[in-house]
């Protein structure tokens, strides 16, 4: 099930990056979603080992993604968080009640409690989302936060809160 990937891997290690630590060497965290269009370093100019990311959902600050950069920020060398969210975002285009729906159709199966944090209001998560860790007395006045949407048509990041 999984050989082509292990496949792939053993190729991947004969040039794999090793021998440096894990600090965030550009001083970056990047919450952002786990949407396969997006390349969360790439789209801002970093390479492997300069920055954090951490990725949920729609680019939500889920619990563990505050968790993250409450590490970053004190114990990885995190100065700066974005939070990006992107346009076309399926956790952005109804509520959990139709992202279950969504779940329920495609699986045949009852979704139940399934409860994911989808929000139409992308601006308003957004801008909650950045609060939350701006004002996180574990972060606050020790790294910049800011809220940005991704634009997977055009590649361009636009800066929101
Ligand atoms: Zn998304």
């Amino acid at each position: 099930m999984f050989d082509d990937l292990l496949d792939a891997n053993r190729r991947y290690a004969t040039s794999a990056p090793r021998n440096f630590d894990g600090y965030a060497h550009a001083g970056v965290a990047v919450v952002t979603c786990m949407d396969s269009r997006l390349q969360p370093l790439e789209m801002i100019g970093l390479m492997l080992g300069e920055a954090k990311i951490l990725r949920t959902p729609g680019g939500h600050v889920t619990a563990d993604a505050l968790n993250g950069c409450v590490l970053g920020v004190n114990l990885l060398r995190v100065n700066r968080i974005m939070v990006i969210e992107h346009t076309r975002c399926a956790m952005a285009s109804g509520n959990d009640d139709e992202i279950r729906q969504r779940v329920a159709d495609a699986s045949g199966l009852d979704a139940g409690e399934l409860s994911v944090g989808a929000n139409p209001d992308q601006v308003g998560q957004l801008r909650a989302d950045v609060a939350l860790l701006s004002e996180h007395p574990l972060i606050a006045g020790r790294a910049e936060v800011g809220g940005f949407v991704y634009d997977v048509d055009s590649g361009l990041l636009t800066q929101v809160c």
